[in-house]
């Protein structure tokens, strides 16, 4: 580390006890007018939002203000982890119309970005890559001047299928890591794994695609290894990256380990963009598509 790089600040040791949501946590619920229109245009579709599948505690707040994350391939996961609210189990056959539909919403919400993503397919033959490339053609043909974001599942590392997607060029791909490395076969699903996951954005960065990456943090982790996990990350040419504090979505999922303050997340925000990353949101409430619109359109976050 040179000596103008943030020091490793002092943070404390998960508590024993319970962790207290903090005051600063709090925000105002406000419901914005495109908060009944996504809500109306969502409950007659068919196309799922990663909002509400992942119980996601922005979606009034984003709904609010046009933004929605699109969920593809159905609602069912074929893998478990242990932070993560989305059913598991055995996922239906992929709706071959839903490209079409994806295409015929982000139209209706005249948007300018759209984020994509889905559970993982591993009980498809393609893994699910042919429905990501047909939905990303799709929307170049009829929204042209929309970019496209795809938050994508590992698909299980195979480089093949990862260069078709790559070919067909999403103007953003993101793949997240979700933890440090010690921590991954405990949270993550036992299919994922830290090292591939890490190849994955290598190989989309070396193919010269766009891509973002995002972790969560009170899992139990501590400071040294976010940074060492931030380091790893940009090693593989990310440019942007997501970080956000671990909710769990019920007692049966991970335990929180801590909450992280405004200040810590503005060190370790600090310390993303002194090893490279382009941009880098950090806040309590930062997932990986927060206000995925303003990193692609070049204005600056307004946090931290
Ligand atoms: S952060 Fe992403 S997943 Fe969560 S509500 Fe906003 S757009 Fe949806």
């Amino acid at each position: 580390m040179t000596p103008s790089q943030t020091p490793v600040p002092d943070l404390s040791d998960p508590v024993p006890d319970a962790p207290r949501f903090p005051r600063s946590y709090r925000r105002p619920i406000s419901l914005g007018s495109d908060f009944d229109h996504i809500r109306r245009l969502m409950a007659d579709s068919t196309v799922s939002t990663v909002c509400a599948e992942a119980l996601c505690p922005n979606k009034n707040e984003c709904w609010s203000r046009g933004h929605v994350t699109f969920q593809i391939l159905g609602k069912v996961c074929s893998r478990h982890c242990a932070f993560c609210a989305e059913t598991s189990g055995a996922p239906a056959t992929p709706d071959p119309s839903e490209p079409e539909k994806l295409a015929d919403l982000a139209l209706r919400l005249r948007l300018k970005h759209i984020v994509i993503t889905s559970p993982s397919r591993d009980d498809l033959p393609d893994l699910g890559i042919g429905h990501y490339i047909r939905c990303l053609t799709t929307l170049r043909e009829k929204a042209p001047g929309l970019t496209v974001e795809m938050l994508i599942p590992d698909f299980q590392g195979k480089d093949d299928l990862l260069d078709l997607l790559c070919q067909a060029r999403p103007d953003v791909l993101n793949h997240n890591l979700e933890t440090v490395q010690r921590l991954t076969p405990t949270i993550r699903s036992a299919q994922a794994s830290y090292p591939r996951s890490l190849a994955v954005l290598k190989r989309a960065s070396d193919r010269g695609l766009r891509t973002k990456s995002g972790i969560m943090v009170g899992l139990g982790e501590t400071i040294v290894e976010v940074f060492q996990t931030l380091a790893d990350i940009r090693e593989q040419g990310v440019a942007w990256m997501t970080v956000g504090q671990y909710l769990p979505p019920s007692a049966t999922h991970a335990p929180l380990s801590r909450y992280y303050s405004p200040d810590e997340f503005a060190t370790i925000r600090r310390r993303a963009l002194e090893i490279g990353f382009e941009k880098v949101m950090a806040q309590p409430y930062v997932r990986s598509s927060y206000q995925a619109g303003s990193f692609a359109d070049g204005k600056e976050m307004p946090l931290s």
